[in-house]
């Protein structure tokens, strides 16, 4: 049976293995997937010891996606354009990737939530691997304006650069990017993993004034943000519980062919874990 894993650092908390395996029951595959953890540094062992174990499909995760991006042989238009690899497929002799981050979200938030995205003027906390691989996805939608805010604002530059959009500007650039009303702020930073706000202070409050609030982390870790988003004037938030369904449901169709129902699952994991 082949054999599939999400694999980066923390990991030991990943929902992707309940997901893969209810997708397969749902489809009507066995489907075995793991968790592996992996520093910086050591993903391109870890592949080859997953290959060679019969690893054909691996989710790569923080801090990983860019380092995946390097190592993959074959990249779609979509991985290419993130800069960014979360999904791998063995293609016999070297791993193909591709992103489907973006996807997930779009799909969360248009059809899950029923949020139109087009005209949107959006601020993006953080500019890291997943920042990357949501931005194109967002552009395509027709949004009028995406302004980068991130830790380091070197990054963020560089990201914007790379985007080559007139609509995509930085915080704290000075190029005018600050400017609200905003219409969704969406947080796309790790800060949430180590329990903290992300730099908040450097966010004025003005942003959040009657926004649509949206973590891409999920659950408990989602809380301080959204609960501070809410606090300075958010009209609706919502956690990445169901952009990591989505995506992992383009992952599940890039390795099985099938797209698999998603509902079923969001609804499962969302009585357990609470929040949305
Ligand atoms: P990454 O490549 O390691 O990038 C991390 C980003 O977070 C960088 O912009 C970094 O800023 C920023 N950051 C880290 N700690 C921070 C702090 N304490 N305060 C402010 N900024 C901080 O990670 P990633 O792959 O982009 O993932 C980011 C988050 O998205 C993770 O929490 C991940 O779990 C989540 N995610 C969720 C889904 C989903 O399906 N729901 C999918 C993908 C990712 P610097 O550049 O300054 O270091």
């Amino acid at each position: 049976m082949s054999l599939y894993a999400v694999l980066g650092h923390p990991i030991d908390h990943s929902l992707s293995p309940r997901i893969h395996e209810a997708f397969g029951v749902l489809t009507g595959r066995v489907v075995r997937y793991e968790r592996r953890e992996v520093h910086p540094g050591g993903l391109a062992h870890a592949l080859r010891t997953f290959a060679s174990e019969g690893g054909r499909g691996a989710n790569i995760t923080v801090p990983l996606k860019g380092e995946a991006f390097a190592l993959a042989a074959r990249t779609t238009a979509r991985a290419q354009r993130a800069r960014a690899v979360n999904t791998l497929s063995w293609e016999g002799e070297a791993w193909a990737g591709d992103n489907t981050d973006g996807a997930g979200l779009v799909c969360d938030l248009t059809v899950n939530y029923g949020w139109p995205l087009e005209g949107r003027r959006i601020v993006l906390l953080g500019a890291g691997g997943a920042a990357q691989g949501i931005i194109g996805p967002l552009l395509d939608q027709g949004i009028a304006h995406l302004a980068i805010f991130n830790r380091t604002l070197e990054r963020a530059r560089n990201v914007a650069e790379s985007c080559a959009d007139a609509r995509v500007g930085v915080i704290g650039s000075g190029t005018g990017s600050d400017t609200p009303p905003f219409d969704i702020v969406i947080n796309a930073t790790a800060a949430g993993l180590a329990g903290s706000l992300p730099m908040i202070p450097g966010i004025p409050d003005a942003f959040f004034h009657d926004v649509i609030a949206y973590d891409l982390m999920y659950g408990p870790k989602a809380r301080d943000f959204l609960g501070y988003a809410r606090a300075h004037g958010a009209r609706a938030v919502a956690d990445g519980l169901g952009m990591l369904v989505e995506q992992a449901a383009e992952s599940f169709q890039v390795w099985h062919g099938v797209r698999p129902p998603t509902a079923p699952v969001l609804t499962r994991l969302r009585s357990e874990i609470g929040g949305g």
